[in-house]
């Protein structure tokens, strides 16, 4: 096989895999639903990560409707993002957290008004709540161009093509070193995370990691320098992991629009399993850390309300608790959303944990709630506490969801004089089209060596005509659907059975 066929074999292999997802459809979704949990922001800049107050020119994402996953990676991030401030110090511009995954499991889709959707990352790239977006630690945000520029290098611009401005265009990758990576944050802050997926999670917690080309030398280079000089306990089989996992592969797709940011891809893994134990052990430390940063935001206070916005099928509830170092002095505890009934907790040994659904209003306008806390210590002195949570917007679209064999074809063939006339169709229900931006039908005949003819309807239609080439058979006719402009796939309207 010559490398060019390889390649266009490999890619096609890779687009069938890509497929079985699409903006619509979450691939991780298996007949039932996982439980998300919401990340708005930082509590303080002692978490040592940030959120943008909203999406950026040249891609960073920051949209809060977007940061939705499941818990652990969540917890993943949190606790390396903070250890990496302890041990390097705050900065200020520290890796700043983008897109997740939406409310309903799937790969966000911007929808900007008079405009088709689009899809914000590669059609199902985004899906589950395992993938997430990190900007990296920069040293500076003043680009060539633009300011700010997230990106980690200067040189990520075409050299011959221009923009609509008669700048150089951006052509999404590093095209030169690495010049703004804050690399000793950036490489302690992946050590932290690799050191997680060697051990306790025995090489399960990482599927891949996707960075730029110059970004991942800068920081393996670090971490050679650190090996060299006996720093950070960095073994050759950690770094091997590392350069395995860290993936800047063309032909997969990596290779661009992570100059900005790196993918982090977790393996799906159920926290019911044999990983229960350690992800009890990460829970705990993510309530002892954020003490530490309440204790310090409100050092008038004994106790804290740790609270946890989580959807379970759009359906949405509060986990609240409470944080204290003196939680053998507290017997009770009860808490109120809102206006709303208070709430007595029934887990005492749980950091007093409860939980308060949130009311389904469709649409639920984007706002911040109120959650109070009230507790008794054992001498009987009743203490009220407060704090807000953000809660994004929900709307009755969040529940589309595109299933493929509801998508059904039809064809039907017409005699007129001596020529033979295919009609074909597609039918659906109606709320599919929130995320159809085109189809096309593609048409192969038998025993010819030109490509298949494809026709698009007119106009919104889903119809077509095709007049049949004369004395040339149809060997097969199919429908190709594609979502939010970056996901394509194939329904067969007609296949010859001779
Ligand atoms: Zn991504």
């Amino acid at each position: 096989m010559n490398s060019r066929v390889f390649f266009v074999f490999l890619t096609l292999f890779l687009f069938a895999f890509l497929a079985e997802a699409n903006d619509g459809v979450d691939r991780y979704h298996e007949g039932k639903t996982a439980q998300f949990r919401h990340l708005y922001a930082p509590l303080s800049e002692k978490e040592g990560f940030t959120v943008l107050a909203e999406d950026m020119a040249g891609g960073a994402d920051g949209a809060p409707d977007f940061r939705w996953a499941r818990s652990f990676p969540i917890t993943v991030i949190r606790l390396t993002a903070f250890e990496t401030a302890r041990e390097m110090g705050t900065c200020p511009y520290p890796m700043a957290i983008f897109d997740m995954t939406t409310e309903y499991g799937d790969t966000p889709v911007s929808r900007l008004e008079g405009k088709p959707p689009r899809g914000r990352h590669p059609g199902g790239s985004h899906d589950g709540g395992v993938n997430i977006d990190l900007g990296y630690y920069l040293t500076s945000l003043k680009g060539l161009y633009s300011d700010p520029d997230y990106s980690a290098c200067d040189e990520h611009y075409s050299s011959t093509q221009t923009d609509e401005e008669g700048l150089p265009a951006d052509v999404y990758e590093c095209m030169g070193p690495a010049n703004r990576l804050d690399k000793e944050r950036q490489s302690y802050f992946f050590l932290q995370l690799f050191k997680m997926h060697v051990k306790p999670f025995n090489y399960m917690l990482l599927e891949s990691v996707g960075v730029d080309y110059h970004v991942k030398k800068a920081v393996m280079d670090q971490l050679r320098k650190w090996q060299a000089e006996g720093m950070y306990e960095i073994t050759d089989d950690l770094l091997h992991e590392m350069d395995s996992i860290m993936t800047c592969a063309r032909w997969e797709g990596w290779a661009k629009f992570h100059h900005h940011h790196t993918h982090v891809r977790f393996h799906d893994l159920s926290t019911s399993g044999e990983f229960r134990r350690i992800f009890n052990k990460l829970e705990e430390d993510e309530r002892q850390m954020e003490l530490v940063i309440q204790q310090e935001l409100y050092p008038e206070q004994d106790a804290f309300i740790k609270a946890e916005l989580l959807s379970y099928n759009l359906n949405r509830c509060l986990e609240l608790r409470l944080l204290s170092d003196k939680m053998s002095d507290i017997v009770k505890a009860e808490y109120q959303l809102e206006q709303g009934d208070w709430i007595s907790s029934e887990e005492p040994g749980n950091n007093f944990r409860c939980i308060i659904d949130i009311p389904r209003i469709i649409p639920y306008p984007e706002q911040t709630l109120l959650v109070r806390a009230k507790y008794e210590d054992t001498e009987g002195k009743a203490v009220e506490i407060q704090r807000e949570i953000y809660v994004p917007a929900q709307k009755a679209q969040d529940k589309i969801r595109i299933e493929k064999d509801k998508i059904r074809a039809h064809y039907e063939t017409i005699q007129e004089n001596d020529a033979v006339i295919w009609e074909c169709t597609v039918e659906y229900p109606e709320h599919f089209n929130y995320y159809i931006t085109e189809i096309n039908y593609v048409f192969y005949i038998r025993e010819t060596p030109e490509k298949p003819a494809k026709i698009k309807p007119e106009g919104n239609g889903r119809k077509i005509r095709f007049i049949q080439p004369e004395d040339r058979n149809v060997e097969m006719i199919e429908a190709e659907i594609t979502l939010t402009a970056r996901m394509r796939f194939s329904i067969p309207v007609y296949i010859a059975i001779n």
